[in-house]
């Protein structure tokens, strides 16, 4: 037993002595003994009964304050309950928001990279176009050969490195300009390496590669269609025809209307997509000057009148005639070549004049527009008639002496709006389509 409990008794029988309860009737005293255990157990009775007591009559006195607490709460609890609610609401609706967000990101994604592709491909298409149209004339002026008929060594190399199957130069250029192009490429982007990436990061990273693809290729058609023009322009001034009398300025920037798409005009565009826009145009506009140039290229006298074996006699310009010996000067060059060898157009064009003319005898004029007129004179033979067309080295006639001529030649002219130019330029400048 603790020291505790046994001082708890010792309390307890203070204050619960053993008592008596004395009374007397009837003379007689009548004693009640109550025990210690007796009177704890009346005390615990009448002190529960109190108790009893006292939360009645509280219950009774406090009732309606009592409901009117236990509705507030329930109110509470309510209102706690559907702000909850609310706020669930609002979560889903913001979640599916953005996926609306997301998938309005995504497709208006899609219409710029097809647009732009689109666009690329329209003008990739049209310089192949135009390259094989190039390669066709180099390959055409190659079979003439000089001014002397010799034939170029290296074949048919047009300078413009426009033939497809010609990776090493296109390629090291290509990778130059990819190089400038993504210079943040080679940092690594993840320092971690955790955190995987989300559908939405997967999408726009593909989106932005794509992005720089389509920027390269750009750039790559503009770089060479700018280079091929450059030197299309520098052959033609090479012949001392005034160039830009021979090229109308090119449509340009009409090309992203042109090219079926919708309308975007550039300056109003923010960003990388402004960007992507003014680089086509500048591009476009290069392929189209290209394209210009390409179309008139072929209508300017390139080649030689003779594609035999010639040997060049007379020179442009001022000479001693050879007649009457006295000074003149001559407006185009002679070719001597064996009796009856053909003479051919030196490009495409339409037959103006084809019958004897004073002096020149047996002459053949070809109108290749653009203000150029070729002549050839001193033929045997004319195998064509006024209003014919012509293409490149098509038999126009054949070799001879007509007119005032000393031995069997062709004297060849270029005209352009109606003044002589020097064929021997020409010529020059048409090896170079093939040479340079
Ligand atoms: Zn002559």
């Amino acid at each position: 037993m603790s020291r505790r409990s046994g001082k708890l008794r010792r309390v307890l029988s203070r204050f619960f002595k053993e008592r008596q309860i004395y009374h007397r009737s009837d003379g007689v005293v009548h004693f009640i003994s109550m025990s210690s255990k007796t009177q704890i157990a009346l005390s615990v009775v009448i002190g529960a009964a109190l108790l009893w007591v006292a939360y009645s009559s509280v219950n009774v006195v406090f009732k309606e304050q009592i409901i009117v607490a236990k509705e507030r709460d329930s109110r509470i609890m309510e209102t706690t309950y559907s702000k909850r609610l609310h706020d669930a609401q609002r979560a889903y609706d913001d979640v599916s928001s953005l996926n609306q967000i997301i998938q309005q990101n995504f497709d208006e994604t899609m219409v710029d990279i097809s647009t732009r592709h689109q666009m690329l491909r329209n003008m990739v298409e049209r310089k192949s176009a135009i390259d094989q149209g190039l390669d066709t004339l180099a390959a055409g002026l190659a079979e003439a050969g000089g001014p002397n008929g010799q034939k170029p060594s290296n074949g048919n190399r047009v300078m413009v490195d426009i033939a497809p199957g010609e990776p090493t130069p296109r390629q090291s250029r290509f990778s130059t300009i990819r190089k400038a192009a993504e210079p943040a490429q080679d940092q690594p982007d993840d320092e971690e390496g955790n955190a995987a990436p989300n559908a939405i990061e997967i999408m726009e990273k593909a989106a932005a590669d794509l992005y720089v693809e389509q920027m390269l290729l750009l750039a790559a058609v503009e770089e060479k269609a700018n280079k091929e023009r450059d030197e299309l322009k520098m052959v033609l001034a090479s012949t001392g025809a005034p160039v830009d009398a021979l090229v109308t300025p090119a449509k340009i920037s009409n090309l992203v209307l042109a090219q079926g798409g919708p309308f975007i005009d550039a300056a109003n565009m923010s960003g990388e997509y402004s960007t992507f826009y003014q680089h086509a145009n500048r591009a476009a506009t290069a392929v189209d000057e290209l394209e210009a140039l390409q179309a008139a290229i072929k209508y300017v006298p390139l080649s030689s009148p003779l594609i035999v074996s010639r040997r060049f006699t007379s020179g442009y310009g001022v000479r001693r005639d050879p007649i009457n010996g006295r000074h003149s000067s001559h407006h185009g060059i002679d070719f001597a070549a064996p009796w009856a060898s053909p003479v051919t157009a030196t490009a495409a064009g339409v037959v103006k004049l084809a019958r004897t003319r004073a002096g020149f005898g047996r002459t053949v004029e070809i109108d290749h527009g653009n203000g150029f007129v070729t002549r050839y004179a001193h033929m045997s033979r004319i195998s064509v008639k006024a209003g014919q067309k012509v293409n490149l080295h098509d038999k126009v006639g054949e070799l001879g002496s007509s007119g005032r001529s000393t031995g069997p030649h062709v004297h060849y002219e270029i005209l352009f709006r109606g003044k002589p130019l020097n064929p021997r330029r020409f010529i020059e400048a048409g090896r170079y389509v093939f040479e340079s």
